[in-house]
Protein backbone atom coordinates (compact mmCIF):
# COMPACT_ATOMS: atom_id res chain seq x y z
CA UNK A 1 0.00 0.00 0.00
CA UNK A 2 1.58 3.26 -1.05
CA UNK A 3 -0.30 6.66 0.73
CA UNK A 4 0.61 10.18 -0.20
CA UNK A 5 -0.94 13.22 1.63
CA UNK A 6 -1.60 16.04 -1.33
CA UNK A 7 -1.94 19.73 -0.32
CA UNK A 8 -4.07 21.10 -2.94
CA UNK A 9 -4.67 25.44 -3.32
CA UNK A 10 -7.77 25.49 -1.71
CA UNK A 11 -6.12 24.41 1.63
CA UNK A 12 -7.47 20.81 1.50
CA UNK A 13 -5.28 17.99 2.08
CA UNK A 14 -5.77 14.85 -0.21
CA UNK A 15 -4.93 11.38 0.79
CA UNK A 16 -4.15 8.97 -1.98
CA UNK A 17 -3.83 5.36 -1.13
CA UNK A 18 -2.79 2.98 -3.69
CA UNK A 19 -3.17 -0.61 -3.63
CA UNK A 20 -2.59 -3.41 -5.88
CA UNK A 21 -6.43 -3.91 -6.41
CA UNK A 22 -7.89 -0.45 -6.06
CA UNK A 23 -6.76 3.36 -5.83
CA UNK A 24 -8.89 5.81 -3.29
CA UNK A 25 -8.82 9.61 -3.16
CA UNK A 26 -10.49 10.91 -0.28
CA UNK A 27 -10.87 14.68 -0.23
CA UNK A 28 -12.02 15.32 3.14
CA UNK A 29 -14.04 13.10 5.79
CA UNK A 30 -17.57 13.40 3.45
CA UNK A 31 -15.88 12.55 0.23
CA UNK A 32 -13.90 9.63 -1.24
CA UNK A 33 -13.48 7.89 -4.66
CA UNK A 34 -12.55 4.78 -5.34
CA UNK A 35 -11.49 3.02 -8.77
CA UNK A 36 -9.98 -0.24 -10.13
CA UNK A 37 -6.69 -0.74 -11.07
CA UNK A 38 -7.32 -0.62 -14.65
CA UNK A 39 -9.36 2.93 -13.56
CA UNK A 40 -12.68 2.04 -13.70
CA UNK A 41 -15.05 3.86 -10.61
CA UNK A 42 -15.65 1.03 -7.79
CA UNK A 43 -17.38 3.12 -4.85
CA UNK A 44 -17.93 6.47 -3.66
CA UNK A 45 -18.88 7.95 -0.08
CA UNK A 46 -20.40 11.36 -0.88
CA UNK A 47 -22.35 13.14 1.94
CA UNK A 48 -23.10 10.22 4.04
CA UNK A 49 -24.28 7.84 1.01
CA UNK A 50 -22.15 5.18 0.18
CA UNK A 51 -22.14 4.31 -3.64
CA UNK A 52 -21.69 0.74 -5.53
CA UNK A 53 -20.97 0.94 -9.21
CA UNK A 54 -21.48 -2.11 -10.97
CA UNK A 55 -19.84 -3.44 -14.31
CA UNK A 56 -23.21 -2.43 -16.27
CA UNK A 57 -22.64 1.04 -15.22
CA UNK A 58 -25.13 1.12 -12.72
CA UNK A 59 -24.64 2.89 -9.42
CA UNK A 60 -26.64 1.95 -6.13
CA UNK A 61 -26.46 4.34 -3.70
CA UNK A 62 -26.77 3.21 0.03
CA UNK A 63 -27.75 5.72 2.97
CA UNK A 64 -28.98 5.63 6.45
CA UNK A 65 -31.69 5.36 7.89
CA UNK A 66 -33.55 7.33 10.31
CA UNK A 67 -34.05 5.18 12.72
CA UNK A 68 -30.46 4.09 13.44
CA UNK A 69 -29.45 0.90 11.90
CA UNK A 70 -28.82 -2.00 9.20
CA UNK A 71 -32.43 -3.20 8.40
CA UNK A 72 -33.94 1.05 8.02
CA UNK A 73 -30.90 1.58 5.01
CA UNK A 74 -32.51 2.82 2.06
CA UNK A 75 -31.53 1.83 -1.18
CA UNK A 76 -31.91 2.81 -4.46
CA UNK A 77 -30.11 2.68 -7.82
CA UNK A 78 -29.13 6.08 -9.28
CA UNK A 79 -31.36 7.54 -11.99
CA UNK A 80 -28.77 7.73 -15.67
CA UNK A 81 -28.59 11.56 -15.61
CA UNK A 82 -27.13 10.95 -11.56
CA UNK A 83 -24.91 8.36 -12.67
CA UNK A 84 -23.41 10.08 -15.04
CA UNK A 85 -22.83 13.14 -13.09
CA UNK A 86 -21.44 11.16 -9.77
CA UNK A 87 -18.43 9.49 -12.74
CA UNK A 88 -17.78 12.99 -13.71
CA UNK A 89 -17.00 14.15 -10.15
CA UNK A 90 -15.10 11.39 -9.35
CA UNK A 91 -12.93 11.84 -12.82
CA UNK A 92 -12.31 15.21 -12.38
CA UNK A 93 -11.40 15.19 -9.37
CA UNK A 94 -9.08 12.09 -9.78
CA UNK A 95 -7.39 14.58 -13.05
CA UNK A 96 -7.48 17.90 -10.57
CA UNK A 97 -5.63 16.03 -8.15
CA UNK A 98 -3.06 14.00 -11.20
CA UNK A 99 -2.90 17.89 -12.96
CA UNK A 100 -1.63 19.73 -9.47
CA UNK A 101 0.92 16.96 -8.99
CA UNK A 102 2.30 17.36 -12.11
CA UNK A 103 1.95 21.01 -12.16
CA UNK A 104 4.37 21.42 -9.35
CA UNK A 105 6.74 20.34 -11.41
CA UNK A 106 9.52 17.67 -10.91
CA UNK A 107 10.76 18.31 -7.20
CA UNK A 108 7.31 17.97 -6.16
CA UNK A 109 6.22 15.01 -8.83
CA UNK A 110 9.10 13.16 -7.58
CA UNK A 111 7.77 13.09 -4.20
CA UNK A 112 4.81 11.14 -5.59
CA UNK A 113 5.41 7.41 -5.64
CA UNK A 114 5.61 6.14 -9.33
CA UNK A 115 3.09 3.84 -8.47
CA UNK A 116 0.31 6.44 -7.44
CA UNK A 117 1.17 8.58 -10.74
CA UNK A 118 1.02 5.73 -12.71
CA UNK A 119 -2.45 4.56 -11.19
CA UNK A 120 -3.52 8.26 -11.59
CA UNK A 121 -3.27 7.99 -15.26
CA UNK A 122 -5.08 4.61 -15.80
CA UNK A 123 -7.42 6.65 -14.06
CA UNK A 124 -7.65 9.99 -16.24
CA UNK A 125 -8.01 7.26 -19.16
CA UNK A 126 -11.60 6.85 -18.18
CA UNK A 127 -14.81 8.93 -18.19
CA UNK A 128 -18.47 8.14 -18.54
CA UNK A 129 -18.40 7.67 -21.71
CA UNK A 130 -15.89 5.00 -21.74
CA UNK A 131 -17.91 3.15 -18.72
CA UNK A 132 -20.97 3.35 -21.00
CA UNK A 133 -18.98 1.95 -23.87
CA UNK A 134 -17.89 -0.82 -21.43
CA UNK A 135 -21.06 -1.64 -20.45
CA UNK A 136 -21.87 -2.75 -24.06
CA UNK A 137 -18.82 -4.96 -23.92
CA UNK A 138 -20.07 -6.31 -20.37
CA UNK A 139 -23.27 -7.30 -21.51
CA UNK A 140 -22.39 -8.81 -24.77
CA UNK A 141 -20.07 -10.92 -22.48
CA UNK A 142 -22.57 -12.08 -19.63
CA UNK A 143 -26.06 -13.00 -19.52
CA UNK A 144 -27.13 -10.71 -16.36
CA UNK A 145 -25.83 -12.19 -13.57
CA UNK A 146 -28.79 -12.36 -11.51
CA UNK A 147 -27.60 -13.54 -7.87
CA UNK A 148 -24.51 -14.08 -6.14
CA UNK A 149 -23.99 -15.12 -2.58
CA UNK A 150 -22.76 -11.87 -1.02
CA UNK A 151 -19.31 -13.11 0.14
CA UNK A 152 -18.69 -13.51 -3.35
CA UNK A 153 -19.89 -10.17 -4.64
CA UNK A 154 -16.00 -9.40 -5.77
CA UNK A 155 -15.62 -12.96 -7.26
CA UNK A 156 -14.90 -13.44 -11.37
CA UNK A 157 -18.11 -14.55 -12.63
CA UNK A 158 -17.55 -17.23 -15.65
CA UNK A 159 -20.58 -18.13 -17.25
CA UNK A 160 -19.70 -21.95 -17.53
CA UNK A 161 -24.03 -22.74 -18.01
CA UNK A 162 -26.66 -20.41 -18.64
CA UNK A 163 -29.54 -20.68 -16.85
CA UNK A 164 -30.76 -23.35 -14.64
CA UNK A 165 -30.87 -26.60 -15.74
CA UNK A 166 -34.58 -26.94 -13.42
CA UNK A 167 -35.57 -23.94 -13.76
CA UNK A 168 -39.47 -24.93 -12.20
CA UNK A 169 -39.21 -23.76 -8.96
CA UNK A 170 -42.85 -21.39 -8.29
CA UNK A 171 -41.21 -19.41 -6.40
CA UNK A 172 -38.05 -18.42 -8.44
CA UNK A 173 -37.66 -16.37 -11.26
CA UNK A 174 -33.86 -15.79 -11.56
CA UNK A 175 -33.02 -17.47 -15.21
CA UNK A 176 -36.50 -17.46 -16.94
CA UNK A 177 -35.01 -15.36 -19.34
CA UNK A 178 -32.43 -17.71 -21.02
CA UNK A 179 -33.05 -21.05 -22.45
CA UNK A 180 -30.74 -23.59 -19.92
CA UNK A 181 -27.17 -24.25 -22.30
CA UNK A 182 -23.51 -25.53 -21.17
CA UNK A 183 -20.82 -24.13 -22.73
CA UNK A 184 -18.40 -26.56 -24.91
CA UNK A 185 -15.09 -26.37 -23.86
CA UNK A 186 -14.37 -24.21 -26.57
CA UNK A 187 -17.08 -21.79 -26.06
CA UNK A 188 -16.14 -21.76 -22.20
CA UNK A 189 -11.98 -20.89 -23.27
CA UNK A 190 -13.11 -17.85 -25.81
CA UNK A 191 -15.62 -16.84 -22.69
CA UNK A 192 -12.48 -16.55 -20.32
CA UNK A 193 -10.13 -15.17 -23.03
CA UNK A 194 -13.13 -12.18 -23.37
CA UNK A 195 -13.64 -11.53 -19.42
CA UNK A 196 -9.66 -11.65 -18.82
CA UNK A 197 -9.39 -8.61 -21.50
CA UNK A 198 -12.89 -7.12 -20.43
CA UNK A 199 -10.90 -6.72 -16.74
CA UNK A 200 -7.66 -6.57 -17.62
CA UNK A 201 -5.39 -5.38 -15.03
CA UNK A 202 -9.05 -4.60 -12.43
CA UNK A 203 -8.72 -8.70 -12.06
CA UNK A 204 -6.66 -8.10 -8.75
CA UNK A 205 -10.03 -6.34 -7.52
CA UNK A 206 -11.87 -9.99 -7.78
CA UNK A 207 -11.29 -12.24 -4.98
CA UNK A 208 -12.24 -15.88 -6.02
CA UNK A 209 -13.58 -17.31 -9.15
CA UNK A 210 -17.45 -18.20 -9.55
CA UNK A 211 -19.00 -20.31 -11.95
CA UNK A 212 -22.48 -19.32 -13.04
CA UNK A 213 -25.58 -19.62 -13.77
CA UNK A 214 -27.40 -21.28 -11.05
CA UNK A 215 -26.08 -24.97 -11.09
CA UNK A 216 -22.76 -25.30 -12.87
CA UNK A 217 -21.97 -28.56 -11.27
CA UNK A 218 -25.05 -30.74 -12.97
CA UNK A 219 -22.30 -30.78 -15.76
CA UNK A 220 -21.29 -34.33 -16.11
CA UNK A 221 -17.91 -35.20 -14.87
CA UNK A 222 -16.31 -35.95 -17.67
CA UNK A 223 -17.24 -32.12 -19.26
CA UNK A 224 -17.08 -30.89 -15.72
CA UNK A 225 -13.27 -31.78 -15.26
CA UNK A 226 -11.84 -30.18 -18.45
CA UNK A 227 -13.92 -27.32 -17.59
CA UNK A 228 -12.27 -26.75 -14.30
CA UNK A 229 -8.43 -27.87 -16.06
CA UNK A 230 -9.08 -24.62 -17.74
CA UNK A 231 -9.93 -22.09 -15.27
CA UNK A 232 -6.74 -23.31 -13.62
CA UNK A 233 -4.88 -23.20 -16.70
CA UNK A 234 -6.08 -18.97 -17.64
CA UNK A 235 -6.17 -18.17 -14.33
CA UNK A 236 -3.72 -18.22 -11.15
CA UNK A 237 -5.57 -19.85 -7.99
CA UNK A 238 -4.07 -19.83 -4.37
CA UNK A 239 -2.51 -23.17 -3.88
CA UNK A 240 -4.21 -25.13 -1.03
CA UNK A 241 -2.03 -25.64 2.42
CA UNK A 242 0.03 -22.02 2.25
CA UNK A 243 -0.48 -19.99 5.06
CA UNK A 244 1.08 -16.98 7.29
CA UNK A 245 4.37 -15.64 5.96
CA UNK A 246 4.52 -18.32 2.93
CA UNK A 247 1.01 -17.24 1.86
CA UNK A 248 1.76 -13.37 2.09
CA UNK A 249 5.00 -14.21 -0.32
CA UNK A 250 3.08 -16.32 -2.80
CA UNK A 251 0.53 -13.30 -3.08
CA UNK A 252 3.05 -11.05 -3.52
CA UNK A 253 4.41 -12.98 -6.21
CA UNK A 254 0.98 -13.28 -8.06
CA UNK A 255 -0.73 -10.07 -7.63
CA UNK A 256 -3.66 -11.58 -9.87
CA UNK A 257 -4.46 -14.69 -7.72
CA UNK A 258 -8.04 -15.63 -7.21
CA UNK A 259 -8.88 -17.61 -3.78
CA UNK A 260 -10.63 -21.43 -5.07
CA UNK A 261 -13.42 -21.89 -7.37
CA UNK A 262 -16.88 -21.48 -6.14
CA UNK A 263 -20.69 -22.65 -7.70
CA UNK A 264 -23.98 -22.91 -6.28
CA UNK A 265 -24.57 -26.54 -6.39
CA UNK A 266 -28.91 -27.58 -6.63
CA UNK A 267 -30.11 -30.36 -4.76
CA UNK A 268 -31.14 -32.29 -7.65
CA UNK A 269 -27.13 -32.15 -9.05
CA UNK A 270 -26.06 -33.44 -5.54
CA UNK A 271 -27.78 -36.77 -5.79
CA UNK A 272 -26.74 -37.41 -9.28
CA UNK A 273 -23.05 -37.30 -8.89
CA UNK A 274 -21.86 -40.43 -7.14
CA UNK A 275 -19.83 -40.10 -3.68
CA UNK A 276 -17.18 -41.29 -6.23
CA UNK A 277 -17.28 -38.70 -9.25
CA UNK A 278 -17.52 -36.21 -5.93
CA UNK A 279 -14.12 -38.14 -4.44
CA UNK A 280 -12.93 -37.99 -7.90
CA UNK A 281 -13.01 -34.31 -7.87
CA UNK A 282 -11.19 -33.89 -4.86
CA UNK A 283 -8.93 -36.49 -5.65
CA UNK A 284 -8.19 -34.31 -8.96
CA UNK A 285 -7.87 -30.97 -6.98
CA UNK A 286 -4.41 -32.89 -5.07
CA UNK A 287 -2.65 -32.22 -8.16
CA UNK A 288 -1.65 -29.84 -11.21
CA UNK A 289 -3.67 -28.48 -12.90
CA UNK A 290 -6.91 -27.88 -11.04
CA UNK A 291 -5.38 -27.47 -7.49
CA UNK A 292 -8.22 -24.60 -6.98
CA UNK A 293 -10.78 -27.15 -6.75
CA UNK A 294 -9.99 -28.42 -3.22
CA UNK A 295 -11.26 -25.08 -2.08
CA UNK A 296 -14.21 -25.52 -3.89
CA UNK A 297 -17.29 -24.17 -1.41
CA UNK A 298 -20.53 -26.07 -2.88
CA UNK A 299 -23.38 -23.82 -2.37
CA UNK A 300 -27.04 -25.34 -1.93
CA UNK A 301 -29.58 -23.11 -4.26
CA UNK A 302 -32.57 -25.12 -4.62
CA UNK A 303 -32.72 -26.73 -1.25
CA UNK A 304 -34.24 -23.26 -0.48
CA UNK A 305 -37.43 -25.31 -1.66
CA UNK A 306 -39.84 -26.85 0.01
CA UNK A 307 -39.16 -30.42 -0.56
CA UNK A 308 -42.27 -31.14 -1.71
CA UNK A 309 -41.54 -29.14 -4.28
CA UNK A 310 -38.46 -30.76 -5.31
CA UNK A 311 -38.89 -33.89 -8.12
CA UNK A 312 -39.13 -37.25 -6.55
CA UNK A 313 -35.40 -39.65 -6.67
CA UNK A 314 -35.83 -42.23 -9.53
CA UNK A 315 -35.08 -45.32 -8.39
S1 LIG B 1 -33.03 -24.65 -8.88
FE1 LIG B 1 -32.43 -22.62 -8.02
S2 LIG B 1 -32.17 -21.27 -9.79
FE2 LIG B 1 -33.27 -23.09 -10.51
S3 LIG B 1 -35.43 -22.52 -10.45
FE3 LIG B 1 -34.95 -23.53 -8.49
S4 LIG B 1 -34.33 -21.89 -7.06
FE4 LIG B 1 -34.30 -21.04 -9.16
Amino acid sequence: MTILRLPLPGGQTTIINQRPESTTIMLDAQTMFTFDAAGRLHGAFVQGSTFRRSLANAILEKRPGPPAGLSSRQRRFLTPAEVQALEQRAYDTAAEVLAHIQDQGDASAGQAPAAILAALARVASYNYDKLEDEREVYERLYKPVTILPPDQYLALYLQATEGCAYDACSFCGFYRDRRFHVKTLAEFRAHMDAVRAFFGEALTLRRSIFLGDANALMIPQAALLPLLDAVNTEFVIAPPGLTGSALRAWKEAHPQHLQGIYSFVDAFSTRRKTVEDWRALAAAACGAPISGWRQAILRCCASWASPTRLPKRKP
